[in-house]
């Protein structure tokens, strides 16, 4: 059973949130190369402070940022490169989102506000078992987990017709 439900905009504080992503060339200790991506310049540094970088090859944690050679770095149109990449694969995700949410809004049942009442009463049993979704608020949500009832946050963006 796939229970979902719709966080009312006022009480949501989980909107997706997609941080620009930074690309660092990194070594291991045998010179191996690969590459990171990072939510921000100082978390590559932050995690490779704690030890959470691993080389894909080998595994080792002794990770350093390579050097990079100034003649690549500064050129306009590989930045320009690497954010059009980032952009497509924001776009990418975005769409992926958007199919979940429409998938969901064709086929399971819109209980709108009932939600909370609805999902507990599927979960104990109270009523048939079937997909739904609705609107939520937070609090109602963390009451739901707290007592076990599986539910998602639906994603993407809301349908100004729903
Ligand atoms: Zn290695």
């Amino acid at each position: 059973m796939l229970v979902t439900q719709r966080i009312m905009l006022g009480d949501c504080v989980e909107r997706p949130y997609f941080p620009p992503m930074i690309r660092y060339d990194l070594t291991c200790e045998n010179e191996h190369a690969f590459e990171g991506w990072f939510p921000g310049s100082d978390a590559c540094d932050k995690q490779m402070a704690k030890g959470l970088l691993e080389c894909p090859i080998c595994a080792s944690r002794d990770v350093r940022k390579a050097l990079m050679a100034p003649a690549v770095s500064a050129k306009k149109g590989d930045r320009d490169d690497e954010f059009r990449k980032q952009a497509m694969a924001f776009a990418a995700t975005q769409a992926k989102l958007a199919a979940m949410r429409a998938h969901v809004e064709e086929n399971f049942e819109n209980v709108g506000d009932q939600f909370s009442e609805e999902a507990r009463r599927i979960h104990y049993g109270e009523t048939e078992k079937r997909d739904i979704y609705g609107e939520a608020t937070l609090p109602q949500v963390k009451e739901l987990v707290d007592e076990g009832v599986e539910v998602a946050p639906l994603p993407g963006s809301t349908r100004s017709d729903a």
